[in-house]
């Protein structure tokens, strides 16, 4: 939606865009909902809250909830924050799949499609694809609707957060450098940030996912690869060049060394990923050590294929044992690392996702009791882990969420609150990340 600015509000002064962003956020975050919450939480005078509200309404940034009775004060009406201003286009890839969707300004979804699709084949294939399937759905969409305003999307593996592009992922060869974030601000003329999968989840999660109201979360996804993604006082903690929570390479025990896609040997990821595991499934498929294994092997090299980590969660589904043994090393050397996490950082959850983990009990109990085991007490004394319900859906919700938070950051509301929109302005995302943050401090919810 582009609204026209008013007379008044054509040149708004540095700390006028600063209250509404103060403002916005605290309707956005569900911290104030009235005038006479935000008059006070933003320490406004009378006089200077009416203009600003009026504006923001006048942007269409802000509802009046108008609800309760016709004779309810004005200073008692709610201000709600307007989701549909903008439209925000996502998307989120896997080591096997991709996802999209568009998405509202609170992370709501629509239009959810996913495929498989192999990360391996390169930039061109898979970007290509996805803005197809963007280009397909806003096609779709009415007359009328909302505007693009950004584009998140999320990459399984390292992401410079600053500029938006890959940086030697171990799982995505002929992804070094390339211009990810560019080439979606370009082509939709929108601004575009790009994040690491785990990133994106542990931020789903926390906004609307299983963690929802937690401050100090960590998400690890086991996956084809492992990695994951850390929440410190309610924010996204990406570190000094987005590779914080990149916990896949980090060096366990073991008997004989195992190379890693990394090139190094015993990382965590070799040892207790849906790829380790697929590899030692058929092992025990060729060793004789699981009846199952070696059943499901015959059936699927007969169409050209071989034992998966979904095959090894059936055969412990089915009582394997060597299957249940597999999957209860992953859940421990991924609780080992775990331990060490909490430890150091003491979250108050941990949120186990990704296609390993949800395919069934025995990952997630090993963690546990690794966990409890190796962590200080009182590390642990408030200390949750559970699963994630939804891999796919959290990570198109968290591009959203990434997306709309850096919208509405100061710095970039700054510059496009006086236009309107922040429509034909993939500029934005440049001067928007790294440099300028938002306040180092952000209060907790009360
Ligand atoms: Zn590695």
């Amino acid at each position: 939606m582009s609204v026209e600015p008013s007379a008044d509000l054509q040149a708004p002064p540095g700390a006028w865009t600063e209250q509404a962003a103060a403002l916005l956020d605290r309707v956005r975050n569900g911290r104030a909902a009235t005038r006479q919450e935000l008059g006070q939480g933003l320490r406004l005078g009378r006089k200077a809250l009416p203009p600003l509200v009026s504006a923001l309404l006048e942007r269409g940034l802000l509802t009046d909830g108008a609800t309760g009775a016709a004779t309810a004060a004005r200073g008692r009406r709610e201000l709600r924050f307007a989701p549909d201003a903008g439209a925000l286009l996502v998307a989120q890839f896997g080591a096997t799949g991709l996802s999209t969707a568009v998405a509202d300004l609170e992370g709501r979804l629509a239009g959810r499609h996913h495929e498989t699709h192999d990360i391996a084949a390169g930039p061109e294939r898979a970007l290509g694809r996805v803005e197809e399937l963007f280009d397909r759905m806003l096609d779709e969409r009415p007359a009328g609707a909302p505007a693009v305003w950004g584009i998140g999307v999320g990459l399984p593996g390292p992401v410079e957060f600053r500029s938006g592009r890959p940086i030697a992922p171990p799982i995505m060869p002929g992804w070094d450098g390339y211009p990810v974030r560019d080439r979606f601000a370009a082509r939709y003329r929108a601004p575009a940030w790009v994040d690491n999968d785990a990133n994106l989840m542990a931020l789903g999660e926390v906004r609307g996912g299983v963690a929802r109201g937690q401050h100090d979360v960590v998400y690890v996804k086991i996956g084809t690869g492992i990695g994951a993604g850390v929440v410190s006082d309610g924010r996204l903690h990406r570190g000094a060049n987005g590779s914080a929570g990149d916990v896949g390479h980090v060096l366990v025990g073991g008997d004989s060394p195992v190379r890693c896609q990394c090139g190094r040997h015993n990382c965590l990821e070799a040892l207790a990923g849906g790829a380790a595991l697929a590899r030692d499934g058929t092992a025990a498929a060729r060793d004789g050590s699981s009846p199952f294994l070696a059943a499901r092997l015959r059936e699927r090299e007969a169409s050209g294929g071989s034992v998966e980590a979904r095959d090894v969660a059936d055969a412990a589904h089915a009582g394997d044992s060597a299957a249940i043994a597999l999957l209860s090393r992953s859940g421990r050397l991924v609780g080992d690392m775990l331990a060490t996490v909490v430890n150091f950082y003491n979250p108050t959850m941990i949120v186990i996702g990704g296609g390993v983990a949800s395919a069934g009990d025995l990952v997630l109990a090993a963690v546990r009791r690794t966990v409890y085991e190796r962590s200080l007490p009182l590390a642990t004394r408030d200390l949750r882990i559970l699963r994630s319900a939804d891999s796919v859906d959290v990570g198109l919700t968290g591009a959203a969420h990434m997306a709309a938070d850096e919208l509405f950051a100061a710095h970039a509301l700054a510059r496009w609150l006086p236009l309107g929109s922040p429509v034909d302005q993939p500029e934005l995302t440049e001067a928007n990340v790294g440099e300028e943050r938002r306040p180092a401090v952000r209060p907790r919810r009360t």
